[in-house]
Formats: structure tokens, sequence, C-alpha cells
């Protein structure tokens, strides 16, 4: 008989918490196969000569499209548990997409903190077709995190957003998965950095396989920023960060120093990449190897590709490698593409990619379709 996924707090319940377990809140989150990305394997053997098997944990498989809900059925579920009424997130998008689902499943009543502008259309009307109470602030979203956690403190009223401990508990086990289906931690595992609530949850999820002897590596965490707002890069806060890639425009992590633990504890690295190599990344992502991602998740390959050309990325990473043998690369793509479709169609200022993006004009005739296509005629016609 099929086994049926039942969302990853139950899958994963030897790892939870008792009190996420009480009234557990799904809508069928995780469980997403990795997607091997043989596009970008190949590119790395060219840049560095380093043999690498590359896999996509492609997070826009999630119920709402991004990873935000392997932390808010934990979240979720121990807000019903406490019989909470109401909960709030500050969100640039995807955390209140999420919390809005969730809280819809659980009969829970979610309130939004959203900064002034820039928000992606897809992420609010998410919101809004959830029943969300959406409260736009006149202020960045660092603002918005502040007020919600004094919101949280005053009134009876759960916070959400990553700096509640029961959303790692939920996000950790993106790495089980990756453990459970490699057999093993991978060699290295990037992806994207914005609150710093995702590394910080994978590191814990690997440590925690590791000590329950579920696996017998750890993995480097490489973590990437975008350039514009890279506090963690920078060693100070940001105070206007700036990236088309909103999910990670964020100037002071809330996890800051969670994060800095996953990347020094695993000997790994935080570092910036620019807009321009985050749409590279994102182009590749799409049309290379067949997963549509919204900018901000196309970062973790960004920075693999960055750190390729620079000569940082060495075959002395793994020793695995002296026996000739791949090591395996994981990156994480945090959300989907249709989430900000945009930026498949416009250049990086914003501008329509014109000829790229407009249909070709066709007569509605057989010949000239396959024509336009160049496809060869068919064998009857040929062979007359
Ligand atoms: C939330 C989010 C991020 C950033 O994750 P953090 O845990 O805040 O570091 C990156 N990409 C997408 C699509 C997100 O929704």
């Amino acid at each position: 008989m099929a086994q049926i996924w039942k969302g990853v707090v139950r899958e994963y319940a030897d790892f939870m918490p008792e009190h996420i377990l009480r009234d557990v809140v799904t809508l069928g989150e995780g469980g997403n196969a990795l997607i091997a990305a043989p596009a970008v394997g190949a590119m790395l053997k060219e840049i560095t000569g380093v043999n690498a098997k590359v896999f996509i944990k492609f997070e826009g498989r999630n119920p709402t499209g991004s990873f935000k809900d392997r932390g808010m059925t934990s979240a979720m579920s121990a807000a019903k548990g406490k019989g909470a009424k109401v909960v709030v997130c500050a969100s640039t998008g995807n955390t209140s997409a999420s919390a809005a689902a969730y809280a819809t499943a659980a009969g829970i009543l979610p309130a939004v903190l959203v900064p002034d502008g820039k928000i992606a259309m897809g992420k609010l009307a998410q919101a809004i077709a959830h029943g969300a109470k959406l409260l736009q602030v006149n202020g960045n979203f660092d603002d918005c995190l502040v007020l919600a956690r004094k919101l949280a403190e005053n009134y009876d009223v759960e916070l959400v957003n990553s700096v509640n401990p029961d959303r790692i508990q939920g996000q950790k086990t993106a790495a089980f998965e990756v453990v459970d289906e490699l057999g093993d931690a991978p060699t290295i595992h990037a992806l994207p950095v914005g609150n710093a609530g995702n590394i910080t949850a994978y590191w814990k999820g690997y440590r925690e396989y590791y000590t329950a002897n579920c696996s017998s590596t750890l993995p480097f965490m490489w973590g990437f920023q975008a350039e514009g707002a890279a506090p963690i890069v920078l060693g100070h806060e940001v105070d206007n960060p700036e990236t088309i890639a909103t999910a990670i425009r964020i100037g002071k992590p809330a996890s800051w120093e969670q994060a800095v633990a996953a990347r020094d504890e695993s000997n790994g690295v935080i570092e910036a990449v620019s807009d321009a190599q985050i749409l590279e990344a994102h182009r590749i992502l799409s049309a290379e190897v067949g997963v549509f991602v919204e900018p901000a998740s196309a970062a973790g390959l960004a920075g693999i590709l960055k750190k390729a050309r620079t000569g940082t990325f060495t075959p002395d990473l793994s020793p695995s490698l002296d026996k000739g043998e791949p090591m395996n690369i994981v990156i994480t793509c945090t959300g989907h593409g249709l989430k900000d479709p945009e930026w498949a169609l416009n250049d990086i200022n914003g501008n329509s990619k014109g000829s790229e993006v407009e249909p070709v004009k066709v007569q509605n005739d057989l010949s000239a379709v396959a024509s336009i296509l160049r496809l060869p005629a068919p064998m009857t016609e040929r062979d007359l």
C-alpha cells in the first residue's frame, strides 16, 4: 500500500517537542524529493574541474509555495494547542502567505504586518485570499518585526515569525529529508539568508540527525545574502537594505547569531551575491534545470557559481574526493517563481525583455508553424 505523507510534524514526530504534537495543524507540507541538476554539475566541472552531483531542494513545492510552510505547521500546531485565537507576523510576503493559510486551517485569525511598498503581488494575494487582517506599516520590515514582537508581548497574541522557536522545529525537517534521501548529509548545503531562520533550522536539523546516528557527516553550510542586504557579511546592520530579492531584503536578521554559529561550527561561509548574479542563477534554474523560483531563491546557486568563478570552490572541500567520488551539493530554492513572476519577463531594471518574451506571430497554418519551429518535413511528404 502506498504511504501517504502526513506532513512534517507527524512524519518527524520523534524529533518534535511534545507541545507541538498535541493539536497538529498541517496542509501536507514537506516530503519533496530532491531534483537532480546535472546542468549545474556540468557548469561546476567546467569552471573548477570538481566533480559534483548537484541537487535542488525545491521548497516551492510546499502548499503555499515556500519553505515557510514547514515552520508554520509547527508554530500553528503549538498556537492551537495553547488555544490561541490570534496570531501575528511581520512579513515581506511568504511568511504572511503561509501564516494566513495555516491559521485558516487552524481556525485562528492571522494578523499580518507588512512594510510600505515592494511586496510581490502573488504573496499579498495569498494572504488576502486566506483571510488575513493585513496592516501596512509605514516603516521597513525590521520595524514591522519589532511591532509584531511587542504586540505578542503585550497582548494575548502568538508571534509566528521565525524568532518563534517552534518555527525552527518544523523547518529543520528539510535537513532530515535531505539525509533520508541521500543516505547521509551532503558535502555542501547552500541557501539564501535573510532573517537567517532557515540556515539556523537546517544546521539544527543536520546536527540532530548526526547526534541520533541518522547521518555520519555534517555539511558545510554556505549561506548567501544579497549585496545590498548583507549585514552578516558586512558585520553591521544595514539601515536601508536594497535588492530585487525581496524575501531576503533584510538589514537586521532576527537569527543573526545562530546564522554565524551555523557558519562557524560547519566551517562554512556567509557571503554576498549581486542582483545580477541572482538573476543569472534564476535564469539557469528555470531554463536549464526546470525549476522556476522567485529571485531570492536563486541566491544559493548564485553563490555557488560565484565561488566557483573566484576560485574559492576547491576540491579539498571534501575528503571523499580523494577517492574520485563526486561530492553531493544540495541547494535550497526557497520559494516558487509564480510568487514574483515578473522576473521571467523583465530585466534587472524592470524593463520588458522585449523580443525574448514577445510571442512570434504566425498564420493559422500547420506548415507555417512547423517551419518556424524548424521541424523537418514529415515522412510522407519527404518521401514524395
Ligand atoms: C523567508 C525566505 C527567505 C529567507 O529565509 P530566512 O529564514 O529569513 O533566512 C528566502 N527565500 C524565500 C523565498 C523566503 O520566503
